[in-house]
């Protein structure tokens, strides 16, 4: 049993060293089929001189000096730093919750990390807008964000401008009225829609969805009773106007004190009239109504 061993110990090592041997030249693998053990001996004791003829055998010593030097391990990587930028906000309805809110300006940059700590940017900085309320981001520098208002804000006035020439060209014609108080609100200029809607009441009178849309505007002031009285004449006018319902009921319930009663019967009329988000503000009244009575 012993001698086996011993025979199968001595042929691996042979096989080891003729492998060697192939890969550091024909001459000494010549040598290892002599003397396979002798030649590995002498290979270590030879293997500090820069000239001996057995160079080529510091493969078989390297990798065991190798791996009792041991590692060092360095960790590096990077990572992305949002920072705040010096810009000042851009107030400005966010295209994602749709609130008039504040974007503030923010950069990001991405750094070369050495131990999980930043030690230089490894790009450049990149500007966006982030809103307070929601938290969207939008890749636009807030100087930029500015600027597009802007010009935005004088495309819509310019607009308006065309709108009121085309109005006093023809007086009548509600539609354009209409569009040009719903351009008016959506700038808050609400005193800009309320003389328009004076200056053409031909056009006014004769449209509930105009009544509407001034009554809205009132509404947005916080002018409860103007506001009332218009949708009160655009559901005159028409009694199905979901829209018309639904903001009278949400001006009832605006009211100091509200009138919850009303309330829930203008929004119970909108929900008839399948206007959207109908149902949500019946709840709500319903609810507050409730609360009054308990
Ligand atoms: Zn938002």
């Amino acid at each position: 049993m012993l001698e086996i061993t011993l025979i199968l110990t001595f042929s691996a090592s042979s096989l080891s060293l003729r492998a060697e041997g192939r890969r550091t030249g024909r001459r000494n693998q010549m040598i290892h089929r002599e003397h396979p053990i002798a030649v590995r001996r002498e290979a270590v004791r030879h293997v500090k001189f820069s000239n001996s003829p057995w160079r080529g055998y510091r493969e078989i010593v390297l990798p065991r000096s190798r791996l009792r030097r041991g590692f060092i391990f360095i960790f590096f990587g990077s990572r992305g730093i949002v920072s705040n930028d010096s810009a000042a906000p851009v107030k400005q309805r966010c295209p994602r919750c749709g609130r008039e809110t504040e974007m503030v300006a923010k950069r990001y940059r991405n750094w070369f990390t050495l131990f999980f700590i930043p030690v230089f940017p490894i790009s450049a900085p990149r500007k966006f807008i982030q809103c307070v309320n929601c938290g969207a981001q939008f890749p636009l520098a807030a100087d930029a964000a500015r600027a597009v208002a802007q010009a935005s804000d004088a495309q819509q006035t310019q607009q308006a401008i065309g709108l009121y020439n085309s109005l006093r060209s023809s007086p009548a014609n509600s539609i354009t009225l209409n569009q040009l108080m719903m351009l008016y609100a959506s700038l808050k200029e609400y005193d800009q829609a309320i003389s328009a809607a004076a200056d053409f009441p031909q056009a006014l009178n004769a449209s509930e969805q105009c009544m509407t849309t001034l009554a809205r505007v009132y509404l947005a002031q916080n002018k409860f009773a103007e506001a009332l009285q218009w949708f009160g004449a655009a559901i005159e006018r028409n009694p199905h106007l979901g829209e018309a319902h639904y903001y009278k009921g949400v001006a009832h319930m605006l009211t100091e004190p509200p009138d919850l009663t009303q309330a829930v019967a203008s929004a119970r009329a909108a929900r008839n009239a399948g206007y959207p988000g109908a149902d949500e503000l019946l709840q709500q009244a319903q609810e507050k109504a409730r609360a009054a009575e308990g």
